[in-house]
């Protein structure tokens, strides 16, 4: 009797331990498998993922299977609306690859365009697609180029279609032709020390007396001549000019109120020390010199079709030294510089 208690109580035990041993590595087993689709989330497909889903739809199927799975809120239904929209896997692969989040939701309620031509062109904007197209088609020019001109509005007229500034104290703001600054005046306005009449915003102003100071040192004599200008001021200016040359004329070098860069505190007008002129040396030293201090010569001859400004060489635009360094090296009108890397 003892002996079979004995035997008992052993396989008992054994039986035991069996079990145990067998939970626990069950459990690790499914611990592991865990981690493995972990591990190679990006690799999967949508299809394991949506497959016990109510988004699952029986003729998607093939495709669900080479489209990588992204864990994103409703990503089963865009999926869906993709699909339903003709893309095709590897189509809705670069979407969420490459697009921002902004141009995927736009996708969503948009007729199919041909992504492969997009997706690498980081300033396009879905909402803007027949407007590419169209003024890629009337200009026989690249996509790229295409986008670049429409976004800063240059498919239609100067003076259309104005876009309000919404934060006008950033250094980098632009200020052209379809952007308006509204009645904005800056808050920290400095004078200059050749004549206080003449003011800056504060880093702007301390800004160009580093550059006059080191002009100075190159035996380049300037000073200013016009600097910050209000609405009303310019206002004033503009139908004066107006009046003597016409609207037309005057829009080629005279800023309408709102547009002007003056009323940023962030430009200056510049002339040779006893001249009134800039003097041709001079606009070329500024033009080589001026972003070492954090200032563009904005309107240059080759930009004129961009800007709607004849070229300019004594209007200096305030920016800061890294984006004015960065402006210069790319050899970029500052409309194109802020689609592509400030907007
Ligand atoms: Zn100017």
């Amino acid at each position: 009797m003892r002996k079979k208690e004995i035997i008992l109580t052993s396989i008992f035990i054994l039986l035991l331990v069996s079990f145990s041993t067998y939970f626990s590595f069950i459990k690790n087993k499914n611990k592991q498998e865990d981690l493995s689709v972990m591990k190679n989330e990006e690799m999967e497909t949508v299809l394991s993922y949506i497959k016990n889903t109510k988004d699952f739809k029986a003729e998607y199927e093939k495709f669900y299977s080479q489209i990588n799975y992204h864990p994103e809120h409703n990503f089963f239904k865009e999926i869906n609306i993709f699909l339903n929209l003709q893309y095709t896997p590897q189509e809705i692969n670069t979407i969420y690859d490459f697009l921002n989040s902004k141009n995927k939701e736009k996708l969503l309620s948009h007729e199919k365009i041909e992504i492969q031509n997009y997706y690498n062109i980081k300033n396009f904007d879905v909402d803007k697609i027949k407007r590419y197209e169209d003024y890629k088609s009337i200009h026989n020019c690249s996509l790229e180029e295409a986008i670049l001109k429409v976004n800063i509005g240059l498919n239609h007229d100067f003076y259309t279609q104005i876009e309000q500034i919404e934060i006008q104290e950033d250094y980098t703001v632009l200020v052209n032709k379809y952007r308006s600054l509204g009645n904005y005046e800056p808050s920290d306005l400095k004078s200059l020390s050749y004549d206080e009449k003449y003011k800056l915003r504060e880093k702007a102003a301390d800004a160009f007396e580093e550059l006059i100071s080191f002009a100075k040192t190159e035996n380049v004599y300037i000073r200013p001549y016009s600097a910050y200008r209000s609405f009303e001021y310019q206002t004033a200016l503009y139908n004066k000019y107006v009046e003597k040359d016409g609207k037309e004329l005057a829009d080629t070098y005279s800023a309408r109120p709102g547009h002007s860069e003056h009323q940023t505190g962030l430009a200056v007008d510049v002339w040779s020390e006893g001249h009134t002129e800039i003097t041709v040396n001079d606009a070329k030293w500024l033009s080589e010199n001026a972003h070492k201090y954090g200032f563009i010569v904005r309107y240059t001859k080759e930009n004129e079709k961009i800007t709607g400004y004849i070229e300019e060489p004594w209007h200096l635009r305030y920016l800061g030294m890294d984006v004015a360094k960065d402006v210069v090296n790319k050899r970029l009108t500052y409309d194109e510089y802020y689609d592509l890397y400030i907007k």
